[in-house]
C-alpha cells in the first residue's frame, strides 16, 4: 500500500481504497469538516476507520449556563454518534484541556503510541503550515501528528514501547485537511449526506458552527446548502460533483 501511494504523482486525485485510515484532530468534530465524506466512503467500502481526538471540547460552547462537566461529557456521546453515522469502528478521546494543546514530547509519545497500535494506511489531520490559522490547537494537533508520524516510522524514537509485539509503523500518506497548498482531492459526491448527518450529530456545536441547523429545518437546509455550495467549488479543479480537498504528504 506504501509504495502504491508514493507512486501517485501531485497534483491527483482518489487514493486507493485504504485497509485502514486514522484521524487525528484537537477538537469532536474536526475530522468530520475535514474529512467526514472521504471517511464515509471508504468506510462504506470496508475500510476500518479510526478517530482519534486529542482534547475534551470543554471550550466549545456560548452558552454561559452549559458546565464544563456537562459539556465534556455531551461531546463524547455526540462524537461516538458521528463515527458511528460515518461508519468509523473506533473512538479514542485523549481528553486533553481544549483550547490548551501544545506540541509536547508527551503529546507527541501519546500520537506515536496511537499510531503504532492502530497501523492506518493512511492518516488525516489538521495543516499545522496553513497561513493565518487563528485557533491554536489546530496549529498544536497538527504539528504533534506530523511530529508523531516521524517518531512511530523508526525504532529509536520512544524505543520502550517497542515490546509486546508493538511494531514501528509508517502510513503510506498522510493527508492534511483545511489545507494551505491542496494538492489531492477525494469524491464525495456519494457520501456528501453522510458527511452532513455526521456533522449534525455534534449538536452542542449547532449555535458556534452549523448557523442552528440542529434548531429548524430552515437553518438546517442552509447549513447543508453551504456545505454543497463548498464542496462543488472544492471539486471544480478535479471535476468532481463534491470534493474534499487536501495537501498529501508520503512519510
Ligand atoms: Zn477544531
Amino acid at each position: 500500500m506504501a509504495n502504491l501511494y508514493s507512486e501517485l504523482e501531485a497534483p491527483h486525485s482518489e487514493l486507493p481504497r485504504p485497509d485502514r485510515v486514522m484521524t487525528i484532530g484537537a477538537h469532536p468534530d474536526d475530522a468530520e469538516f475535514g474529512a467526514g465524506g472521504t471517511l464515509a466512503k471508504w468506510a462504506d467500502g470496508g475500510t476500518h476507520v479510526t478517530i482519534l481526538v486529542i482534547s475534551d471540547g470543554s471550550k466549545g460552547t456560548w452558552d454561559p449556563s452549559m458546565g464544563r462537566e456537562e459539556l465534556v461529557a455531551s461531546r463524547a456521546v455526540e462524537q461516538r454518534a458521528a463515527a458511528e453515522t460515518l461508519g468509523a469502528t473506533d473512538v479514542i478521546m485523549l481528553s486533553h484541556v481544549d483550547g490548551e494543546l501544545s506540541n509536547t514530547r508527551d503529546l507527541q509519545e501519546e500520537l506515536c503510541y496511537w499510531i503504532r497500535s492502530v497501523k492506518p494506511d493512511v492518516l488525516f489531520t489538521h495543516d499545522p503550515w496553513k497561513r493565518y490559522m487563528l485557533h491554536p490547537d489546530h496549529r498544536a494537533a497538527g504539528m504533534a501528528a506530523i511530529d508523531a508520524v516521524v517518531a512511530a516510522r523508526d525504532h529509536l524514537f520512544f524505543p520502550e514501547q517497542l515490546r509486546d509485539g508493538m511494531q514501528k509503523h509508517r502510513p503510506g500518506a498522510v493527508c492534511l485537511w483545511s489545507a494551505d497548498e491542496i494538492d489531492h482531492w477525494e469524491d464525495i459526491s456519494a457520501s456528501f449526506d453522510v458527511k452532513v448527518a455526521a456533522l449534525l450529530k455534534h449538536s452542542t456545536q449547532g449555535p458556534t458552527t452549523m448557523g442552528d441547523a440542529q434548531t429548524d429545518q430552515a437553518n438546517l437546509d442552509a447549513f447543508a446548502e453551504r456545505l454543497r455550495r463548498w464542496s462543488a467549488e472544492t471539486g471544480a479543479e478535479p471535476g468532481y460533483a463534491l470534493a474534499e480537498a487536501f495537501k498529501r504528504l508520503t512519510p
